[in-house]
């Protein structure tokens, strides 16, 4: 199972944005960032979706699988860009 490398707040963000919390290692929680995550560009492969997402503090890139609960259109949507 892959876990996400931040903890989203859907009552903060629209959409796909998350927030960053997770250093190298998804789940570590050891980065004290707390940016905001923005959702750059989403790839479509495999059958599922991924995005790579950026922080807009820092600018880690990190690239993370998209959960069943993502908005599909917004995917669509960042794939084609
Ligand atoms: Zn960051």
């Amino acid at each position: 199972m892959i876990r996400r490398n931040f903890v989203r707040k859907k009552e903060d963000f629209v959409c796909l944005w998350g927030r960053h919390i997770d250093g190298d290692i998804p789940g570590d929680r050891l980065a004290d960032c707390g940016g905001a995550m923005e959702p750059i560009k989403a790839v479509y492969e495999k059958g599922r979706f991924r995005i790579f997402y950026k922080c807009v503090e820092c600018g880690k890139g990190f690239l993370v699988k998209a959960g069943k609960s993502d908005d599909r259109k917004e995917l669509v949507r960042l794939a084609r860009n």
